[in-house]
């Protein structure tokens, strides 16, 4: 009999997998994902015949990373690899308290962006639930980890239902307790994925402009081609949920490619009333690439532009550069 890994799992289907009651599957699920504990037999207050049957037929399922690479700055990159041989990778960032772990959605990716690494790559599989899952379970700084973003390998709307339910575990009581708050999903914008998403879930969303203008921002993300991005910010703006919920929009500055006057201003028309935030966020150059990103000053010049035309605007720094952890990298050690 195959095993089923408990990580990845709710509480109603360990209850059907243990054949326990749900009083008993949440105290289960409790355990594994608050006190990452890979036994079983360890939960407390659970029936022997329970544990017996959990044991016969699952195993807890958290695996660690098979390699690490510590950036001067402090980032850590992981490499994971599942049962499938797929290997992702995922990075933690560590900001005074705040601990935030970027997870990969899947191996590889098949949107293509040719200003991406993984891009490159090409794409090698989704990542099950608990292969998501793993990458915040499976770190040694797991227990501290305060925010979670999908900005690692793959997009996210391409594996939509297992990112889901990722983002139910991750905020569910009895799951990782994490506030939805802290959880964002960034998108280069597959409008199904993201309708189906504002719908399931409460946590934040960001989408990857790279471009105002439909024809340009295609040629940098192709999935414009079908999904237009002014539609996309239409629909971030109506699921807003009164503000509870963040919608921002990346922009990745690279010089004299999208950093105009030109893109200035078609921002600005493009964002102006919708209360979306802008992310503004140095270029990272991958290999063959004789591209730089903006300087400084035109990001500080930007930001102050926006800001000053009633745009929530910031400048996000890179981190984790020398070790191929920073935007855009991820993928930049595999084969
Ligand atoms: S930028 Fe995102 S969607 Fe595009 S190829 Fe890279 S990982 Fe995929």
């Amino acid at each position: 009999m195959i095993k089923r890994s408990l990580i990845g799992l709710t509480p109603e289907e360990i209850r059907v997998l243990a054949g326990s009651s749900i009083s008993h599957a949440i105290v289960i699920a409790n355990y594994l994902y608050k006190r990452r504990s890979n036994d079983v037999a360890l939960v407390p207050d659970i029936p022997k015949k329970v544990k017996e049957e959990l044991s016969k037929k699952s195993i807890p399922g958290i695996y660690g990373p098979v390699a690490s690479g510590r950036s001067s700055d402090g980032t850590i990159k992981y490499l994971f690899r599942n049962e499938s041989e797929q290997e992702f990778e995922t990075v933690l960032l560590t900001e005074a308290k705040r601990i935030t772990v970027c997870v990969s959605s899947q191996s590889g990716c098949r949107m293509g962006c040719p200003f991406c690494v993984t891009g490159r790559y090409g794409f090698r599989g989704n990542l099950s639930v608990r292969d998501i899952i793993t990458q915040v379970l499976g770190l040694p700084a797991s227990e501290n980890v305060t925010h979670v973003v999908f900005m690692g390998m793959g997009e996210p709307m391409d594996n939509i239902e297992n990112v889901l339910k990722a983002c139910k575990i991750l905020t569910a009581e009895w799951g990782l307790a994490l506030s939805k708050r802290n959880i964002t999903v960034s998108t280069v914008g597959i409008t199904p994925g993201i309708k189906y998403f504002l719908e399931e879930s409460d946590c934040n969303m960001a989408l990857s402009l790279y471009s105002p203008f439909p024809e340009e921002r295609y040629r940098i993300i192709p999935a414009e081609k079908k999904y237009h991005a002014h539609e996309i910010i239409q629909i971030m703006k109506s699921y807003r949920n009164s503000g509870k919920r963040r919608m921002s929009i990346a922009y990745i500055m690279i010089s004299d490619i999208n950093d105009s006057e030109k893109h200035l201003e078609g921002l600005k028309a493009l964002v102006t009333g919708t209360g979306i935030r802008i992310n503004l966020i140095p270029y990272n150059p991958i290999p063959s690439d004789d591209n730089i990103s903006s300087s400084n000053e035109r990001m500080q010049y930007f930001r102050h532009e926006l800001v000053i035309s009633g745009i929530s605007a910031s400048i996000r720094k890179s981190k984790g550069i020398d070790v191929s952890a920073a935007c855009g990298l991820l993928a930049s050690g595999l084969q």
